[in-house]
């Protein structure tokens, strides 16, 4: 069917712009013999995962539900098998009753204190995981979005460079107590970028090589994650700059560089489809209900915040018709933003809201028993539901 078949509220997800995007991973990968993984954090629609899994090098986790899930439709698809596949993890703090089978399905677990190392080191290496330690660079690279600088003062995440050498000895008597303190650990990971150009990734290798050169020439290291956050798939991304700090780590240290990105993999490979539901006009302004929320279908609008791009609408004011969109919810704050079109809206309109495939489904809720979006996939134009929700799924989480 064609997308304006399909019943709404849906997201819609672009196979063809998410394999534009996928191949543009790949080119870096080739250039550069990096490894690339799917955070799943900002996109776990699995169903696309055997599209994935034939660009990518497998997936990363924020815990047991999204490593199961990499491990399961990804690692161990059957399409999939003979391109072995990746697993791997980072949590903040992981629980004593989940991490023997986190250590099970993942090919790195990476760990974000010394406690929890000295607490699941053994297990890990019982279970053939690798260990990593995130590093805390504290190189703040992005201003205005606070909630997503790890970096920021009082950050949970991440060991400091102070932290480090104080548990290691390092500069004391290092020969003696950094490869014990040290034991089992191949890796070191940072992720401190948020939609952000190579530029600023460049800035940061400066202050993790001033603060962690040392760790990252141990001669048990094997790798180190760059995490997420680099926008590569973006028109006006950098991509020689990453193949240049991709290229430095490796010649300098030898190491494996990994990037896991989630925004990039899907960035623009999707759309929310919305119907105008009614308007209703308040001290002059229009305001469309649509059959959507932001609160409950796209939360980043109203966490980051930011305005979705919307088909064919303008600024308010840039065309004739400006209305305010709006959700049905009782939140009174849950509101799109405001857009013009050339023609008034009409009851029952369709509108197509871009770039939802990252951090939407992944996000959504039921507040208001507000229904779940279907999810449909879209090659060339053809579109097939994947997935429908209905009363059940807002009952059996209460
Ligand atoms: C969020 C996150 C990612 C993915 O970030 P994007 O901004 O979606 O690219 C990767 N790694 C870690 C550790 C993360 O927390």
């Amino acid at each position: 069917m064609r997308m304006d078949q399909l019943p709404t509220p849906c997201y819609v997800v672009d196979e063809d712009q998410l394999e534009e995007n996928l191949k543009i991973l790949a080119g870096v990968m080739e250039e550069t013999g990096c490894r690339i993984l799917l955070a799943q954090k900002a996109f776990s629609a699995y169903g696309l995962y055997p599209l994935i899994g034939k660009y990518l090098n497998g997936t990363t986790a924020s815990g047991l539900f999204e490593a199961r899930l990499g491990r399961q439709e990804m690692a161990l698809n059957p399409a999939l098998a003979e391109r072995k596949l990746e697993t791997h993890v980072f949590s903040a703090a992981y629980r004593e009753d989940e991490f023997a089978e986190i250590a099970s399905l993942c090919d790195h677990v990476v760990f974000n204190s010394f406690a929890q190392l000295e607490k699941f080191r053994d297990t890990a290496i019982k279970h053939g995981a690798g260990i990593g330690l995130r590093m805390n660079p504290e190189c703040s690279t992005q201003e205005g979005h606070a909630i997503y600088d790890p970096c920021a003062p009082g950050s949970r995440l991440g060991i400091t460079a102070e932290q480090f050498a104080e548990w290691t000895g390092f500069g004391g008597t290092r020969e003696v107590s950094v490869e014990k303190k040290l034991a089992g650990v191949e890796g070191l990971h940072f992720h401190t970028l948020c939609e952000q150009n190579a530029d600023d990734l460049e800035r940061t290798l400066d202050a993790v090589e001033e603060k962690f050169g040392p760790y990252l020439s141990l001669p048990q290291m094997k790798w180190l994650n760059f995490g997420g956050g680099h926008h590569i798939t973006r028109k006006d991304y950098q991509i020689p700059v990453l193949i240049r700090c991709i290229r430095r780590i490796q010649e300098k240290y030898g190491l494996t560089v990994y990037l896991e990105p989630g925004e990039a993999v899907a960035l623009n490979a999707g759309y929310l489809l919305t119907r105008v539901l009614d308007i209703v006009e308040n001290g002059g302004i229009s305001i469309a209900i649509l059959d959507t929320s932001a609160a409950c279908h796209m939360p980043d609008v109203l966490e980051m915040p930011y305005r979705p791009p919307l088909k064919d609408s303008g600024m308010p004011g840039e065309k004739a018709f400006t209305y305010r969109l709006a959700g049905p919810t009782c939140l009174a704050g849950d509101v799109i933003g405001d857009y013009s079109f050339d023609r008034p809206l009409e009851i029952g309109q369709e509108l197509i809201f871009q770039d939802m495939a990252i951090y939407s489904m992944v996000k959504n809720n039921t507040f208001n028993g507000m229904a779940l979006p279907a999810i449909a996939f879209m090659r060339q134009g053809e579109c097939r539901i994947w997935k429908q929700f209905g009363y059940a799924d807002f009952k059996e989480r209460l």
